[in-house]
């Protein structure tokens, strides 16, 4: 777990404010690229220690934009800071940032969603994944639109160890819309329990840090956003490859105020779906009449484990959808992602 110290000592010399960088390098937010800024040097800094000691550590800071979390980072002091910028206007703020702390900013202009983390940082970092976590972290206030397609696809690196945890349990501190971060860390039960709750808790554990609210942002959001803090647990509490963990938990969701039974159902062709949700629950043990939200870890491992043991025996079993058959008895168009009978998280 995270924990929070003082920002170092090491202080950048005298620089533009980021208010000044802004107007300096007219770097007016863009709207249709969700673009909110953090002004607050006291915030930033408020979130970066959220992400624990990161003297002499190796840190990777997606979506700097004008550079206020980027300044903090470097006030604590960091060996090395990889800054992945998509929009080009931000470099030459960053480039200037960079100057000022010689040999330590490595920048690269380009989209997180498709940069290459493996071999970012140097080999001799890595470290075994039961051992501490690497001297290596990612921190980012990215936009919504991204931060949340990015920790589904950096909750599969972790699953498979590779991306950035090729070099062992890397630790996350990143923002999300306060929604969204409630829906990573419910808990059984919970209201906003959810595919997130369960594909992130089975894999990290996940730490809702604190709420920053949307008037802190420039310019201001509709929502409040929440850091929460990742750290991959040594044991993963589903022990089974990441697309069947994901292919249970979105079929169990995808009726969510049902009996969870109906969604475990979407698993099987429809000539077989009774019989066979039946035999699932049954090897689970899981009460087919619980609704989804109440589904505890356990219980998830418990349907992930007796499905694998249904995939082994009927190999054809896993390539089974639901949408597809759906699709061909009622003839819809393929591009027709829902239906009126599914009911998304
Ligand atoms: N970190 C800055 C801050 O806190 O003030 C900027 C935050 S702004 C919400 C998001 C930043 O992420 C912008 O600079 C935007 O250009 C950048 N960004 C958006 N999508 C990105 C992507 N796919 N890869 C890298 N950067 C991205």
């Amino acid at each position: 777990m995270a924990v929070p110290r003082k920002v170092a000592a090491f202080r950048l010399p005298p620089l533009p404010t980021i208010g000044e960088i802004i107007k300096l390098f007219r770097l007016q937010a863009q709207k249709q690229l969700s673009q909110n800024f953090l002004l607050d040097l006291r915030l930033t800094d408020k979130i970066v220690r959220q992400a624990g000691e990161l003297k002499n550590a190796h840190v990777c800071e997606v979506g700097p934009g004008p550079g206020g979390i980027t300044r903090s980072i470097l006030n604590a002091d960091v060996a090395q800071l990889l800054l992945v910028e998509k929009d080009a206007r931000f470099i030459p703020g960053l480039q200037m940032l960079s100057e000022a702390a010689p040999g330590k900013v490595h920048i690269v202009h380009g989209d997180i969603l498709t940069y290459k983390m493996e071999k970012a940082f140097p080999k001799h970092l890595k470290k075994n994944w039961e051992d501490e976590p690497p001297d290596i972290h990612i921190i980012g206030n990215l936009p919504f639109s991204v931060s949340t397609p990015l920790i589904i696809k950096w909750l599969e690196n972790v699953s498979s160890r590779d991306g950035p945890f090729i070099y062992g349990r890397t630790q996350m501190t990143l923002t999300f819309q306060k929604e969204v971060a409630e829906r990573l860390t419910a808990k059984t039960g919970g209201k906003q329990r959810s595919r997130l709750s369960i594909m992130s808790q089975h894999l990290c554990t996940v730490e809702n840090c604190f709420i920053i609210p949307g008037q802190a942002f420039v310019p201001q959001p509709e929502v409040d956003v929440a850091v929460v803090h990742f750290t991959p647990l040594v044991q993963p509490k589903i022990q089974q490859p990441f697309e069947l963990v994901e292919k249970i938990v979105r079929s169990v969701f995808q009726f969510r105020r049902k009996y969870c039974c109906r969604g475990i159902g979407i698993l099987f062709p429809e000539s077989e779906r009774l019989k066979k949700t039946e035999q699932l629950m049954m090897a689970a043990d899981v009460d087919p009449t619980l609704r989804p939200v109440q589904l505890s870890m356990s219980h998830f491992r418990n349907l992930c484990n007796a499905y694998r043991k249904m995939c082994d025996e009927d190999p054809s079993l896993f390539a089974y959808n639901y949408r597809e058959e759906l699709r061909q008895k009622k003839k819809l168009p393929k591009n027709t992602s829902h239906s009126e009978e599914i009911e998304e998280e």
